[in-house]
């Protein structure tokens, strides 16, 4: 039996939605709110044990259909130069029995499926509502929401993203999000599928696409912009077809070609944050991003989510209590979470730097077998 009957989730995105399904089937009724009022977004991988956990979610097949599979010998992640010559075969991801196939899946698909799930199992989900305060009181936190209603939790989880209002309320102290010194640049293109999929570096950048179900194509670029400051639409299309024009392969040629003055190019920050030694107050526990974010040079942030939501489930369905259930969370959670952080980060740093692809490699590697352990 779960060691607590109701919890709220603040934050309906891939760890609210995910932690309302696992924990309404370990027997909690979870109230979802979320403050948006869209569920959008461009793609997202899922590779590794996140894979996993969709399954372990109910919700691989489903999610499996609606995207394009991932191949196990990675060639999705192959790197060619800027002529198109291919340098190396993607890093070759760790397998284990009954691995889960990983997967590039449309955003919205992915957050579709997890809330159909969580409404399955019972969880309620209001949309354009926010909690206002959190009061602990000595059985149950009271929660006054932004639609003038309040309810009494045994648990508040804030799954409110990189800028979470619930740490800000019960974790004051906790580090703000930091600036990792580059922009990631995402564009879905519509028209045929585009031959050679993987990533392509030339001296002005890289870049990386894999072909979507529908016709879409998703590509995603980085760039080193050392001083943070906002990208006006005009200088995002100058820096992403002038990084473009610096590829003579055949493949960035035709992306190129598509390329228009109203392309929807969607430039982005990477910043990450990593709450230290616990993500619990009280009642309150941060998860996702809200907890730890990552710049997306393993494509693991979503993916640790999921797992956070799986393994919270475990650990409230098995333990006697709620001390004990959060206690064996951060057992099993911090440092898996702190490799992907702090490599992410690596990497990053090692792009900004001009390092050798090689050293990337290398840390890479290292990272994808410690996490490819089970969570
Ligand atoms: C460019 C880029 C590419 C990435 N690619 C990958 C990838 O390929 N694979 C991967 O695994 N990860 C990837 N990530 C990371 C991934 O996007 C995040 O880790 C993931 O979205 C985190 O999910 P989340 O639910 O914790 O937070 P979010 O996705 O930020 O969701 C938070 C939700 O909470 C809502 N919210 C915010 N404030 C409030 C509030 N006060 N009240 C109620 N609701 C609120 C928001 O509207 C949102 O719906 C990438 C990240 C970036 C920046």
């Amino acid at each position: 039996m779960a060691s607590i009957s109701k919890a709220l989730i603040v934050g309906g995105g891939i760890a609210g939605l995910s932690c309302a399904v696992s924990l309404s089937r370990a027997g909690v009724h979870c109230d979802v709110v979320e403050v948006g009022n869209s569920w959008g977004g461009a793609s997202i991988g899922i590779t590794g044990r996140a894979a996993d956990a969709l399954g372990e979610l109910g919700i691989h097949e489903e999610c499996l259909a609606a995207s394009t599979p991932f191949p196990r010998d990675s060639t999705v992640a192959s790197q060619f130069d800027a002529t198109g010559q291919l340098v190396s075969p993607g890093p070759p991801r760790p397998d284990w029995p009954g691995s889960k196939l990983g997967m590039g899946v449309y955003r919205s698909a992915l957050l579709k499926s997890l809330a159909d799930a969580a409404k399955r199992q019972g969880a309620s989900i209001r949309i354009g509502v926010t909690a206002k305060s959190i009061e602990e009181q000595a059985s149950a936190s009271l929660v006054h929401f932004s639609d003038d209603t309040s309810g009494s939790y045994d648990l508040v989880i804030g799954a409110d993203g990189i800028n979470s209002s619930v740490r800000a309320m019960a974790f004051p102290d906790a580090p703000k999000p930091s600036y990792a010194g580059q922009f990631s640049m995402r564009w879905m293109v519509e028209g045929s599928p585009i031959d050679a999929e993987g990533w392509y570096s030339s001296p002005a950048g890289r870049l990386g696409f894999y072909n979507l179900p529908k016709g879409v194509t998703y590509v995603a670029a980085v760039f080193n912009i050392p001083q943070f400051r906002w990208l006006e639409k005009a200088e995002v299309l100058a820096l992403f077809g002038g990084l473009l024009d610096s590829f003579t392969a055949p493949a960035i040629q035709e992306l190129r070609r598509r390329l228009k003055p109203d392309s929807d190019v969607i430039a982005r920050p990477f910043e990450w944050l990593l709450v230290p030694d616990t993500w619990v107050r009280g009642r309150t526990l941060l998860i996702g991003d809200a907890a730890h974010a990552t710049t997306a040079h393993l494509g693991m942030g979503g993916g640790m989510a999921l797992e956070d939501s799986v393994v919270l489930g475990q650990c409230i369905a098995n333990a006697p209590t709620l001390d004990e259930a959060l206690a064996q969370f951060m057992f099993r959670r911090y440092s898996r979470v702190r490799t992907v952080v702090e490599t992410s980060l690596a990497l990053s740093q090692l792009e900004q730097r001009g390092a050798p692809r090689s050293e990337a490699v290398t840390l890479m590697k290292t990272a994808l077998t410690a996490i490819s352990e089970a969570y």
